[in-house]
């Protein structure tokens, strides 16, 4: 078995007594992860190539589940929790699951097909065999499908083979020195892809220990941090964001921390700077779930004079940044980003049209987002292809509007949306969240862009709001945003 499955038991005749898992209190060395996987393995009932789905917050048995799957050459598809039951009967059905492995605290009313596991997990583990199990699988079979996020429409099954996720963890390795002795908090959810990739997946690679928790909590966030003595760490922006604005942020002990991974959605560069004041540096990174996900990586050297860049593509796979009429773009043009490498899913599973759409013959994929390269190739993503606002032919990328709107002490969070104007097509509006205690007005917040930006990528509209909508990676959701203020 060449494939991820196989890990626990490699971990184990390497060093079975080191603790794989932690979560709530209890703990698993690899030997017992090992234990565990084949025992459930022995009962899911699946065989090489059907889906195991998994519904569940971060637990044990979402990790065990994964390696089962693994293990006996099965796919394994992750669902996000947050989800409403329409659209996770609408995931099952598409992936055809085999099986439901549902979390400790789940009971799967209202969904198809064969369930297994909640309250009844530890027994449905201690009734399997821990004979150990042999199945051939190769390094290209489909090792995970996971559904993109859905942020600009219907999610789509991407299908990541056992060698997209471990030339994943490799590119992961050769800039972040992860040692043996890794504690890895992982609060993200494990059902996006960062959580998965970023995390479990090489720290399971090196032997470290992986702290689960199944949602992300400032509180709960400190307390592990230095109780557990935490020394990585992945969030999304929004999430080292809540960590600043804890009371706790000035003075709990964060001396363990040793490398603190964010990306997902841009790094705002106060976020940076704040966490550089207690010396902290980011290791920031662009990528999507079709490419497992890392594409661009900004190590720690440059995260402080190139913030506001993705990086540089990962060391095994390459970038390239293409204009409108399909030429190379220029240092400081934007372009479409393309992403070409190990890590490049292999399809959206049985979407044969969309796959074509995004992923050509010799292997560039796609990503719809839109990059600036500067003279050193360091891409900034400056906004998604289909998020542009085009007000009297020229295109304003909302990213660039937020972020100079992040640079004001009062702005909590923010989203520029278009919205439909009579005279120049469209206009931009502003959504801002004021912070807490600081008094502003839009007027104020409308002057500071004043000579930031150019004049007609100001937002004609700017309106305070209490919140925004998210996703349950933290990342802003505009379609509702527009159905909610796109009125004008
Ligand atoms: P869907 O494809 O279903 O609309 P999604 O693209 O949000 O959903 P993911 O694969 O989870 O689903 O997210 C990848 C996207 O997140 C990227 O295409 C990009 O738009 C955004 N992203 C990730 N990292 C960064 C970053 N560092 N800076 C800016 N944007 C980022
Ligand atoms: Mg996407």
């Amino acid at each position: 078995n060449q494939g991820i499955g196989s890990w626990p038991a490699r971990r184990a005749r390497m060093t079975p007594d080191r603790v794989a898992v932690s979560y709530r209190g209890r703990e698993h060395t690899y030997r017992e992860l090992l234990e565990r996987v084949h025992r459930l393995a022995s009962v899911l009932g699946v065989r090489r190539g059907d889906r195991v789905a998994f519904l569940g917050a971060n637990q044990p048995a979402m990790v065990e589940t994964f390696f089962a799957a693994g293990l006996l050459g099965a796919v394994f598809v992750p669902l996000n929790t947050r989800l409403a039951e329409p659209e996770l009967r609408f995931i099952l059905d598409d992936a055809e699951a085999a099986v439901l492995v549902l979390g400790e605290e789940r009971d799967g009313a209202g969904l198809p097909g064969r369930h297994v596991g909640g309250a009844a997990y530890e027994e449905l583990v201690a009734s399997g065999s821990p004979e150990p199990i042999d199945e051939p699988v190769s390094q290209d079979d489909v090792c995970l499908i996971m559904y993109t996020s859905g942020t600009t429409g219907r999610p789509k099954g991407a299908m990541l083979t056992h060698a997209n996720l471990t030339w994943n963890a490799v590119n992961l390795l050769v800039d972040v020195p992860l040692a043996h002795d890794e504690v890895v908090l992982i609060s993200a959810p494990m059902f996006h892809i960062a959580a998965l990739a970023q995390t479990l997946i090489p720290c399971v690679l090196k032997g470290g220990r992986a702290v689960l928790e199944p949602s992300f909590d400032v509180e709960r966030t400190y307390d592990l941090i230095e109780h557990e003595r935490v020394t990585v760490m992945f969030g999304v922006p929004s999430m080292f964001g809540f960590l600043t604005r804890s009371p706790r942020w000035p003075t709990a002990d964060l001396s363990s921390l040793r490398h603190l991974l964010c990306g997902g959605a841009p790094v705002p560069e106060p976020l940076i700077r704040t966490y550089q004041e207690r010396g902290l540096t980011f290791l920031q990174g662009y990528g999507m779930t079709e490419t497992a996900p890392g594409a661009l990586f900004l190590g720690a050297e440059h995260s402080v004079d190139k913030a506001g860049s993705a990086g540089v593509p990962c060391f095994f796979s390459d970038v390239r940044l293409v204009a409108p009429d399909g030429s190379p773009a220029a240092p400081g043009q934007p372009g479409e980003l393309y992403v070409q490498g190990p890590n490049v899913m292999s399809g959206y599973w049985r979407r044969p049209e969309e796959t074509a759409k995004v992923l050509s013959e010799d292997g560039w994929f796609r990503s719809g987002d839109v990059g600036v390269a500067d003279e050193d190739g360091y891409v900034r993503i400056s906004d998604r292809i289909n998020d542009v606002i085009i007000s009297g032919g020229e295109n304003i990328y909302p990213a660039e509007v937020e972020s100079a709107l992040y640079e004001h002490p009062a702005v909590a969070e923010c989203a520029v949306i278009g919205v439909a104007d009579e005279r120049w097509g469209e206009v931009g509006k502003a959504l801002v969240v004021p912070r807490a205690g600081v008094t502003t007005s839009p007027d104020d917040l409308l002057k500071h862009l004043d000579g930031r930006l150019a004049r007609y990528k100001i937002p004609k509209y700017l309106e305070f709001v209490a919140d925004l909508p998210k996703n349950a990676a933290g990342k802003l959701l505009k379609a509702p945003l527009r159905k909610l203020y796109g009125g004008g």
